[in-house]
């Protein structure tokens, strides 16, 4: 179950392409395999093991195993605190060539996958090697001294997850973090576009020392292997990130199976406001990098834009300047930061929003093309559409490109109702130099994240995740691991007579 894999700036690597239970590699239970393509030449990458239903049965017997004996309440928190320090240790230490791994198979820029995603998603594990020891209940003592009850906050059990493309490595750690240091066995489901390094994890997951079956990996079609786990009768929760039309079906499939938990991470047309007050040309950098970092595919892209009408001349004019100043390039390229889109669907199908954007009346002010130097990659050109009108596609839904739409607005009223006129609600910003204004804006803006003067920042400590249609439930932070466990009351007799 391994393949050697030739990585830029690396060199050959052998990689592994099979399923991970129990510590061990397998084939799929019926040979199947599925393909995967570098998004940087649109050629083939590496074809990988597609596990069944009967794989998905066998990861989660392994992970039940392992919950009732290895894991869960049966080890220490501090023994699972250990663990996951050593593998971020591990990770650390394999990190050049993770950050890689990520690159070739999602597009990004090496530097940024190294520097980036590597990098935080070891931060996401030791912020929860570092609470593993930290979950505690409550004591309930009003009932004087015949009684006494107290809360346990216990692991939920066997958790399926779900993972996209975008992220294919900090998702992964965002997810395995707080379950594992809940106490919690995994079941991880990669993209099937980008399995790449949620399997290099397995080895590293293997060589930490943790026990068989506390993390399975089973990479395959959402259809297919993601179905059967949003539908096993044996998972506790699934906890996925992705579109809302999956979304909607992995909640349906848990409700119509066991009623097992669901945590849903799902999209976002975030805005940004960019009041008269604040400096033009810092904004448009944040603004710039809230929707062109990761090429636009990104959950919380800053995707619409609204300016206060005084400076929204200026301000599109220096938006554009900064989207025609991003490193595009080859993922490889240390210098890149612009990498290609994940498919030729997606590519394909972020060109059509911005050809309805133009059949509607919005004005393309910079890009809207295939990157010119494309060579069989999947690049579309930062975009910024302006002039556009709240009844748009583009406006209203999410595109996950590099495409910003921009439109100008009166008074602060204004900019909060058409801010929040939008079925999301996964994260937005506001840009004034009057806290006072920033204060009310925070308050009235309908999302699970405000950044207040800049953007994109995210810290494992700092709770994520979405109003309305954006998700349910939280993932980072005390709340992300709380995520992972359940309330048990204990009611103790001391001295009750009936
Ligand atoms: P998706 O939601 O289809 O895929 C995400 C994950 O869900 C993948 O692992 C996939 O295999 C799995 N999946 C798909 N169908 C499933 C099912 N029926 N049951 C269980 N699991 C299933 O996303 P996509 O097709 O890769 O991308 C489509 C759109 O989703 C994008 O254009 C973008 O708008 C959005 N998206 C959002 C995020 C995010 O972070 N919010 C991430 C990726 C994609």
């Amino acid at each position: 179950m391994l393949a050697v894999l030739n990585v830029p700036t690396i060199g050959e690597v052998q990689v592994p392409t099979g399923i991970f239970v129990d510590n061990e590699w397998s084939a799929s239970s019926d040979n199947a395999t599925f393909p995967t393509v570098n998004p940087a030449n649109g050629k083939p990458l590496l074809e990988f093991s597609h596990a069944s239903s009967v794989d998905v049965d066998r990861a989660v017997a392994s992970a039940r195993r392992a919950f009732q004996t290895t894991w869960g309440n049966n080890v220490p928190a501090t023994a699972r605190a250990g663990l996951l320090f050593k593998l971020a240790d591990l990770m650390e230490r394999d990190s050049k060539l993770i950050g890689a791994l990520e690159s070739l198979n999602s597009g990004k820029g090496v530097r940024i996958a190294a520097g980036g995603d590597v990098a935080d998603s070891i931060a996401c594990l030791r912020y929860y090697a570092g609470l593993a020891d930290k979950i505690h209940g409550q004591t309930i003592s009003h009932y004087g001294k015949d009684k006494f009850v107290y809360t346990l906050h216990q692991p939920i059990g066997v958790c399926g997850q779900i993972i996209p493309w975008n992220y294919p490595l900090q998702m992964w750690a965002w997810k395995i973090g707080p379950a594992i240091a809940a106490g919690c066995t995994v079941v991880m489901k990669p993209s099937e576009l980008t399995p790449l390094t949620a399997l290099y994890m397995c080895n590293l997951v293997k060589e930490a020392g943790f026990p068989p079956g506390v993390i399975n990996t089973v990479a395959g079609m959402g259809a297919t292997t993601g179905e059967a786990i949003a539908r096993h009768m044996d998972i506790d929760k699934v906890a996925f990130t992705g579109s809302v039309i999956t979304g909607r079906k992995i909640s349906v499939a848990a409700a119509e199976s066991n009623l097992k938990k669901v945590t849903l991470e799902l999209g976002g047309k975030s805005p940004s406001i960019v009041f008269d007050s604040a400096n033009i040309k810092e904004v448009a950098n944040w603004v710039a990098l809230g929707i062109f970092y990761n090429s636009g595919q990104d959950c919380c892209a800053g995707s619409r834009v609204y300016v206060q009408s005084q400076i929204y001349d200026k301000f599109v004019d220096a938006l554009k300047a900064k989207a025609e100043q991003c490193k595009i390039g080859q993922p490889c390229d240390e210098e890149t930061s612009f990498g290609p889109l994940i498919s030729e669907a997606q590519r394909d199908k972020v060109l059509g929003f911005i050809e309805s954007g133009r059949a509607e009346g919005a004005r393309v002010l910079t890009g809207g093309h295939k990157w010119a130097q494309s060579n069989g990659g999947y690049w579309v050109e930062p975009t910024v559409l302006v002039d556009v009108e709240p009844f748009m596609k583009v406006v209203r839904e999410e595109i996950f490109g590099p495409v910003i739409v921009a439109a100008a607005f009166e008074t602060e009223a204004e900019a909060v109702d058409i801010a929040n006129d939008t079925s999301y609600g996964l994260a937005a910003a506001v840009f004034t130099n009057d806290t006072r204004q920033a204060t009310r804006m925070s308050h009235a803006l309908d999302a699970g994240t405000i950044w207040v003067n800049h953007y994109a920042y995210l810290h494992p400590g700092v709770p994520f995740g979405g109003f309305k249609q954006s998700g349910i439930g939280r993932e980072l932070g005390t709340y992300g691991l709380e995520a992972y466990t359940q309330v048990k009351a204990v009611h103790q007799n001391l001295n009750l007579t009936l």
